[in-house]
C-alpha cells in the first residue's frame, strides 16, 4: 500500500497542510486542503505525479473538519462521481460554522469571555466557512474506532483520537506500524486542543486536554515507526516527541497553576496574562488552551473553582 503525502499551500497562519494519497484500489485521499484555487491547482499537480486524476478518488477520507483538512472535500467529490466521504461524526466543522452554536456561546460566557469579544471570534470564524464546503448529515459515512478501510493489498485500521477535535481519527497501517495522525501529532508544534462542546452532552465542555493525551498514550501503545502529521515533516521518534510533548503539557500547567491569584480568575483573564499579543484567531484558541489546562488542573485537584454569574472562577487551593 503506497502513502504519498502531498503538501497543499495554505491561507492560515500554519502554513501549508499535508493531505495523504493511498495510491491503490480504491484510490483514497486522506485529507483535503482548504477551498482555494491555490489549494486545488496543487492537489491536481501532485495526484498527477503519482498518476492519478480528481476523478479517479473514491474515498476522501478526514482525519478532522477544521477548514486546512476538509475545505475541498465536497468539491472533489463532486468531480470524482460517487467518491464516498469519511468523518467521524463527533466532528461537526464541515457541516456548519465553528462557533456558530448556542453551546459555544454558553462554553465562551463560562470562560469569563466578554459578549463583545464573542461577536467578534464569531465574525471571524464566520470568515473561514469561505475556506470550507458544509455537509449534511446523510452525506458522509462515520469513521467508527476500531474499523478498518480496505483496499487491495491491506487495510487501515481506524483510531478514534480525540483531543485536537472531539472527532479526531488516525489512520494506522499495521504491517509496518506507519501511522497517519492529522493535527493529533505535529513535528514541530503542540496541538491545541480546541474548546469545543461535548458531542455526547453539548451544554458541557469536551475534556479536550484529558483525552488527548489518552490519545498521545494510544498511539504509543501501537510503537509506530513512522508518524505522518497534518502540518511539517513525517516524525520517526515518536517516542522522543511524546515525552516532548508531555513536559510542555507540564510546564504549561505549573505556568497556569502559578498565574492564578489569591482572589480568582477567569480562562479569558488568564488567557490575557499568558498570551497578551494573540489576536484574530488566536484569541479564541488562547482561550481554549487556558480553558484545556484549568480544566485538567481541577479535575487532578490542583485547584478549585466556583461558578459566579454563570461565569466559572479559578481558584489556587487554600
Ligand atoms: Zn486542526
Ligand atoms: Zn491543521
Amino acid at each position: 500500500m503506497r502513502v504519498v503525502p502531498i503538501s497543499l499551500p495554505t491561507p492560515f497562519y500554519i502554513g501549508p497542510v499535508n493531505v495523504y494519497l493511498i495510491a491503490e484500489d480504491p484510490l483514497t485521499i486522506i485529507d483535503t486542503g482548504p477551498k482555494t484555487k491555490e489549494t486545488i491547482d496543487a492537489l491536481r499537480a501532485g495526484l498527477r505525479k503519482a498518476g492519478f486524476l480528481v476523478s479517479d478518488l473514491r474515498r476522501i477520507v478526514l482525519t478532522h473538519a477544521h477548514e486546512d483538512h476538509c475545505g475541498l472535500a465536497r468539491s472533489l467529490r463532486d468531480e470524482a462521481k460517487n467518491a464516498e466521504v469519511f468523518v467521524h461524526n463527533w466532528e461537526t466543522g464541515h457541516r456548519h460554522s465553528r462557533l456558530e452554536y448556542e453551546e459555544h456561546r454558553t462554553l465562551l460566557v463560562r470562560a469569563g469571555v466578554p459578549d463583545a469579544e464573542i461577536e467578534r471570534m464569531r465574525g471571524l470564524y464566520e470568515y473561514m466557512r469561505r475556506y470550507a464546503d458544509s455537509f449534511g448529515d446523510d452525506e458522509y459515512t462515520s469513521l467508527w474506532d476500531d474499523g478498518e478501510l480496505e483496499f487491495e493489498s491491506g487495510s487501515l485500521r481506524i483510531l478514534h483520537t480525540p483531543g485536537h477535535t472531539p472527532g479526531s481519527c488516525s489512520f494506522l497501517r499495521e504491517a509496518d506500524r506507519t501511522i497517519i495522525a492529522g493535527d493529533c501529532v505535529l513535528k514541530r508544534i503542540t496541538p491545541n486542543p480546541v474548546l469545543s462542546p461535548d458531542p455526547i452532552d453539548p451544554t458541557r465542555r469536551f475534556p479536550s486536554l484529558a483525552e488527548y493525551l489518552v490519545s498521545l498514550a494510544r498511539l504509543r501503545s501501537f510503537s509506530p515507526t513512522l508518524v505522518y502529521g497534518g502540518h511539517g515533516e513525517p516524525i520517526h521518534d515518536y517516542e522522543e516527541l511524546f515525552h516532548r510533548y508531555f513536559r510542555a503539557f507540564q510546564d504549561r500547567q505549573a505556568q497556569v497553576i502559578g498565574l492564578i491569584p489569591k482572589l480568582g480568575i477567569t480562562a479569558w483573564d488568564l488567557a490575557l496574562k499568558m498570551f497578551p499579543q494573540a489576536d484574530d484567531v488566536h484569541r479564541f484558541l488562547s482561550v481554549s488552551e487556558a480553558v484545556a489546562h484549568l480544566d485538567l488542573a481541577q479535575t487532578e485537584g490542583k485547584i478549585a473553582f466556583e461558578l459566579k454569574d454563570q461565569t466559572e472562577v479559578y481558584k489556587p487551593i487554600s
